[in-house]
This record gives structure tokens, sequence and C-alpha cells, in this order.
């Protein structure tokens, strides 16, 4: 807040205000259907601010209200207040390796429009050119549809700059020191004027897509590993998503489970993703770098009875379960997420590692993790990177 002499300011009061509003409407979210009288009891603003500030919410499209109920005993009159889902939306977008992803969705993460383009990774301003093209036409289906444009956001796979703007290292991509959030935002041109572009790490976006419009946002620590081509980590403790002093956390891909190891795009030798990743995964299963097998290949591969895969899938999952014995020991998390594409692969890649793991962890009492697979597949990391433009504007 702005103070001069203790006074809250003209830029002060409107800062304070806006902060209100966002405490309502983050209350609501994770509350929905409560009533005004509750948000005055849980906010601790008085009965005539919340009366206001819930008009102006619902007026600017964030909230809903439901046909009013009786409260039981005296007859007394409640309406549920929920999140808008019809009006304010959030576009979110993912530059994998080999694909382009672009969702639109609504302040409850219901996807209205999603978009995809095969990528190659190459030159940073053709890869912005190509992920603003969908975005300006998810960003028109929205309009379309009469909503507001919130915000947008891209997940990298990569070491993003503390600032949201940059990407300082992206190995997969072949990417160093690029001003992605600018040359994306060059490249909407005037149509999309006046949003911003955010870019985060896309393990930590996918992360956001359970911990924003997912069940598990009351279960802490959480953390979501990404399984795909490369491996990586968000972690949400205390309601936040963890960044470390540099912005270097959840890098669990560059672990190093194996000193005397393949060499790893990072540099150093028998990090995780040259043992659990896809890449990892298809060389042992063909003896080749490339062409690396989809995960649909490998799926079929299994449904034949392919003795290779099988024991690289296992291999890789044994792998995958010493990671998350490390982190489990680490941090103690209430849950894991599996997601990215090597997450469907229940059996035997995801069993094993559940087994490895469990087995391990069993002996210091901490069994009870849960683990689940991502519900949101391969939207997840887009999908999340739109749950961080509303998780960013409704965080103080
Ligand atoms: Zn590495």
């Amino acid at each position: 807040m702005v103070l001069r002499d203790g006074v809250p300011t003209a830029s002060g009061q409107a800062l304070l205000k806006r902060l209100n509003l966002m405490t309502i409407v983050r209350l609501i979210k994770d509350h929905p259907g409560i009533s005004r009288a509750e948000v005055v009891e849980r906010s601790g603003l008085t009965k005539s601010t919340i009366s206001v500030l819930v008009q102006e919410l619902l007026d600017e499209g964030w909230l809903v209200e439901g046909a009013s109920l009786v409260t039981s005993d005296v007859g007394r009159r409640r309406t549920p207040l929920s999140l808008d889902g019809t009006r304010i939306g959030l576009l979110g977008a993912e530059i994998g390796v080999d694909t382009l992803r672009v969702v639109a969705c609504n302040l409850l993460g219901e996807i209205l429009d999603a978009r995809s383009a095969p990528h190659e990774p190459g030159d940073p301003a053709t890869t912005a050119r190509a992920v603003a093209k969908l975005l300006v036409e998810s960003h028109d289906a929205l309009i379309g549809r009469r909503y507001g444009v919130l915000g947008m956001a891209v997940g990298v796979p990569g070491v993003i700059e503390d600032d949201g703007s940059s990407v300082r290292f992206a190995p997969n991509l072949g990417w160093q020191d690029v001003a992605l959030g600018t040359l994306v935002r060059t490249a909407l041109g005037r149509k999309c004027r006046g949003l911003s572009v955010a870019v985060l790490n896309d393990a930590r976006a996918a992360a956001f897509s359970q911990y924003v419009f997912g069940a598990e946002r009351h279960l802490e620590p959480l953390v979501y590993l990404s399984l795909g081509m490369s491996i990586g980590a968000g972690v949400v403790v205390g309601g936040r998503l963890q960044v470390g002093h540099n912005g270097l956390a959840g890098q669990v891909g560059h672990v190093i489970l194996d000193p005397t190891g393949r060499q790893c795009s990072c540099g150093r030798k028998g990090c995780a993703e040259t043992v659990i990743s896809q890449r990892a995964v298809s060389l042992l299963v063909t003896g080749k770098e490339t062409p690396v097998l989809a995960v649909a290949e490998l799926t079929q591969r299994l449904r034949r009875g392919d003795a290779a895969a099988q024991e690289a899938l296992a291999r890789a999952g044994h792998h995958l379960g010493v990671l998350m014995l490390a982190i489990g020991n680490t941090l103690n998390p209430a849950v894991f997420v599996l997601g990215g594409p090597l997450a469907q692969i229940g059996d035997p890649f995801v069993i094993t590692a559940i087994e490895t793991m469990r087995a391990e962890l069993g002996r210091f009492d901490h069994h009870d993790v849960a683990v689940q697979i991502c519900r949101f597949g391969q939207n997840a990391c887009a999908l999340g990177a739109a749950g961080s433009v509303l998780q960013n504007a409704i965080t103080a």
C-alpha cells in the first residue's frame, strides 16, 4: 500500500481497493457458493465494504450470483456467490520441443478454445511468431464469444528470469538469453494491444494447472513432475510456486542419478533426463538417438508384448522412483502429480516408479504420499500458464 504520513494516498487507496477486490475473488474461488455474510466473516472487511465490492465484481464479470436460498431457522436468505465462467477469459501457451499449444479458458479452467501446431526449435523469433499466431486465433475466439481477456502467459522448458519476461536457458530448445515476452508481444501486433505476456517454466505452469484449477489445491506440498522429452518439477508450498533463490528451483531433470552415465544436454553426465526422459527410453528401445519414439508408438509396442519396450520403460520407471524418493525425502510432499506424455504409460513405467518409491519411503513412515496422474493431459502446461494469469491477478 502507498502511504503518506500514514494516510493512504489516492493511488494507495486504489491499490488497497484492488487488493480487497482480489481478496474477495480468492475467497470465492476457494469456497464457491459462499454468501456475502461468509465473505464478511472470512475477510474481516465490513459488511458495507463487501456489499459495494461484490457489486463491483459482479459488474466486472468476476462473480455471478446463484439463486438465493432460505437458510434454516430464522428464514434469512443467503445468495451463493461463485466465479463467473462466462465473461472473463484467460490465454495460455506452451512452447514444447515438438509442439506449440494454446488454450483459452474461463475463470473456472474450462477450456473454450484449444489449438496446436508442430514445432521445430530454432530461431526464437520464428517460434514467437508461430505461437503469437495461435494466441491471436484463440484471442479472437474469446472475443467472438463476448469474453474479455485478462492476460496471457507462455510456458517454456527452461530457466526463466525472475521478472517473467525472458528465457535464461532452454537446452532442449537450444536457446539462451531470449527476450521471449517482448518477441511474442511484438508478433501479436495490434490485435492484443494492452495485454501482458508473462513467461514461465513449463513444469511450473503445469503445476499451476493442478493448483489453480484442480482438486489438489488444498493438498500441500504438491510436487508436479513433467515427464516427456525433458524432466522438470513444479513445487507448491504454502500456496505458492517455489522458484528458489535464483529462479532455479525444480530443475529435477538435472539431478545426477548416475555420475558415470551419458552426457546430458546441460553438459553434465547422468542427469535424470538421461535415464527417465522420452529420449532416454527411445534410445534404450532402438539403440539410436533419432528418431525419438512417440509415446503412442511406445504404447503400441507394449501392447504387442515388445520385450525391449517393456524393459526400457521399467528401467526408466525405476529411475523415476529413485528421483521421487529423493524429492519425497527432501520435501515430504502430500501429493505427487505426474504429467507429460510419459505419465500416460501406467504399466510398467508409472507403476514401477511408485513401487520403487513406496518401498523405500515406507521405511521412513511417509507412506501416505498420494500419486496422481495429471487430469489435464497434453493441455496441462498451456492451461496452467492461463491459470497463472488468474493466480497472479488474485495474489497480493
Ligand atoms: Zn542435465
